[in-house]
């Protein structure tokens, strides 16, 4: 045996000589059925169609393209944009038992000649490439006469610059076809955004691709945003529902990453910062040591998330608000990839608002995608302040209908109370208006509850018939009416003039008593966090008794191994996997096949570790 074969071994014995798709999950992946469209996915592919697969976080995307790359003759080629995690998808394929390597700018020269006389030898099931390297002249000769079964182009939308994540090489891809022609083309994407996805067809010359989507909801996933007073407090008691959990918190700058990490670790949170400022190595080391723990937080600008799969992210934390909806559901997606229950949690308040536009408007982006950027933010606005279920409003602005009291997100669980605005509304439109349309929220709300100051006097408003119009209304309410109306379309923020609140057109209705204007009541600061959103919360409550006890010790065998490989744990088994060794308690290989996630090739490497822990927890 040569080094070329110790390295990428296995093959046609693990596959079985009829590689049917059916066959592969089975015997490989240990899944016992395919999951939505993925068999439809599979199926098209591996009688070498072009796809468009678009399927939210979580619901299976890999298996779309690796089936397939294992049913045709050749070399699958991956092209995902995130070199610091090829290591991983690499290692996930060996421990399946399938041939994976990696070709990137990481590798030694001698890691370079192996993988190529792999390839040549025609031991590669999955090659995993950067977008970069695939167009260069070099990328033909490495392949030489190699098969190519597929070319499969992950984290697609990062082709549109509509996305959040653009990627100028990206562009390239759409050349694929003209050099590799006959070779089926697989994009996938979790991006629900319409814009991004005629993007991605367009621009990866998959016109004519099918396009498999399904329902972009993430049911084990609730929601809760909430106003924003004492942001630090409100975190810690989003956080104590969530001892020994992985999750990720986002703020919007590096030094708030920075500051809010310290503090956490000050109240005895675990946590790691992440942002795009700092020294690369440090922020890999980070990024590495949040895959590879169990109860870590990281707190991240959102450079951190793209392509992430670790599947046990059980929250999901906003300190700020994101830009638009679409950038809200892709970081909040990160949760609970397992398909387990996960909490997501946002607090917010106008300063958001008006720090957002400022991004919008100060930002280089031509005035159309300004625009575009605008309308998106107030789109997330709305959805913030909507009195009824997020999780229908979220789908709704992706097209999908649902049909409301989701019964995990924060505005079913507990309903919220509307008022009958409409006077309030005049009064602050009034007071907009009045005051010429100059100044912020804090001035505006000082004239409605008639605060003398400097400047109220100053500008003479103290005067005014509107001061001190709204005293009967406390100033909390007077925030949130203005966050409404802001999200209701009927003032909006201008940032040429620092901030200053100017009336839309669709206020005059409001003051000519032609619309009535209903607003959602605030919590009382005392009940504002409901104790817990949904059951997510602690992974032990998943299991209790003896069988909590047995998940505790399953885990910790599964960290020792993944230690000593150096991999995630989640490579070695999933937690769905430890949770059902603990409830079902197999005894034999036999009875270890049997459990979803357990094929040949990791029985063979850890059925007996784990086989071991679960007698010796026997009683
Ligand atoms: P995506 O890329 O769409 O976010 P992944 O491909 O990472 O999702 O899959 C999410 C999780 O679901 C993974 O742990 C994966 O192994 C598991 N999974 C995928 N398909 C199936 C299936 N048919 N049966 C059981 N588990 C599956
Ligand atoms: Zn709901």
């Amino acid at each position: 045996m040569d080094s070329t074969d110790r390295q990428f071994s296995t093959g046609d014995a693990l596959f079985g000589e009829a590689r049917s798709p059916l066959g592969i999950l089975n015997r490989v992946y240990g899944y016992p059925a395919f999951r939505g469209k993925q068999q439809q996915v599979v199926e098209h592919v591996v009688s070498g169609g072009d796809a468009v697969v678009l399927f939210p976080t979580g619901a299976g995307k890999s298996l779309c393209f690796q089936i397939p790359a294992l049913c045709r003759e050749g070399v699958g080629i991956i092209v995902s944009p995130l070199i610091a995690l090829m290591r991983d998808q690499v290692e996930a394929m060996k421990q399946l038992g399938i041939r994976a390597a990696a070709l990137n700018s990481s590798l030694s020269r001698e890691e370079f000649v192996e993988v190529r006389r792999a390839l040549a030898a025609g031991k590669l099931d999955l090659l995993y490439v950067t977008p970069e390297r695939i167009l260069m002249d070099g990328f033909r000769d490495t392949i030489g006469n190699s098969k190519i079964a597929l070319f499969a182009i992950d984290e697609a939308h990062c082709v549109s610059q509509w996305g959040h994540d653009f990627r100028p090489e990206y562009r390239e891809l759409g050349r694929l076809a003209e050099h590799y022609p006959g070779v089926p083309r697989i994009a996938l994407t979790a991006t629900a955004d319409p814009h991004t996805r005629d993007d991605i067809a367009e621009r990866l010359g998959l016109s004519n691709a099918k396009i498999f989507t399904t329902s972009f909801d993430r049911p084990n996933i609730s929601y809760e945003i909430v106003e924003r007073d004492q942001p630090r407090q409100q975190l810690l008691r989003f956080l104590s529902g969530h001892k020994g959990n992985s999750g990720i918190v986002y703020c919007l700058s590096r030094a708030k990453v920075e500051d809010t990490a310290e503090w956490l670790n000050g109240q005895g949170i675990r946590a790691l910062p992440y942002h795009a400022g700092m020294d690369r190595a440090l922020r890999d080391a980070n990024q590495d040591a949040f895959l590879r723990e169990e109860d870590l937080c990281l707190v991240a600008t959102v450079a951190f998330g793209m392509g992430i799969d670790k599947p046990n992210v059980r929250y999901v934390a906003h300190l700020d608000l994101p830009g638009s909806v679409e950038a809200y559901y892709q970081e909040t997606g990160r949760a609970g990839r397992d398909g387990l229950p996960s909490e997501v949690w946002m607090a917010y308040g106008m300063a958001d608002v008006i720090q957002r536009r400022r991004m919008i408007d100060e930002g280089a982006a031509a005035d159309e995608i300004k625009r575009v950027e605008r309308s998106k933010l107030n789109a997330l606005l709305a959805i913030c302040e909507t009195a009824s279920c997020r999780r229908q409003a979220i789908l709704a602005h992706f097209g999908e209908a649902h049909a409301g009291n989701c019964g995990s997100c924060d505005t079913c669980l507990k309903p919220v109370e509307t008022w009958d605005g409409t006077d309030a509304a005049i009064k602050a439109l009034a007071a907009v208006y009045r005051t010429g349309e100059r100044f912020g929220t804090g001035h505006v709300v000082d004239v409605l509850l008639g605060n003398s100051n400097e400047k109220t006097e100053r500008f003479g408003h103290t005067s005014m018939p509107v001061f001190g119009a709204g005293k009967d209304v406390p100033s909390r309410t007077w925030q949130s009416v203005f966050r409404q109306l802001l999200a209701m379309g009927l003032i909006r923020v201008d940032h040429d003039a620092y901030g200053a609140l100017k009336l839309e057109p669709e206020a005059r209705a409001v003051f000519k008593h032609e619309r009535q204007v209903f607003f959602r009541k605030d919590r009382p600061a005392s009940e504002r966090r409901t104790k817990k959103t949904a059951q997510a919360a602690e992974r032990r409550s998943v299991l209790s008794g003896g069988d909590g006890v047995l998940f505790e010790a399953l885990r910790a065998e599964r960290t020792s191994i993944a230690k000593s490989l150096g991999v995630p744990p989640y490579v070695v088994f999933p937690d769905t996997t430890l949770i059902a060794f603990a409830s079902e308690r197999p005894r034999t290989h036999k009875e270890m096949l049997g459990i979803s996630g357990v094929g040949q090739s990791k029985l063979e490497r850890y059925g007996d570790a784990f086989l071991d822990v679960i007698l010796s927890h026997d009683d």
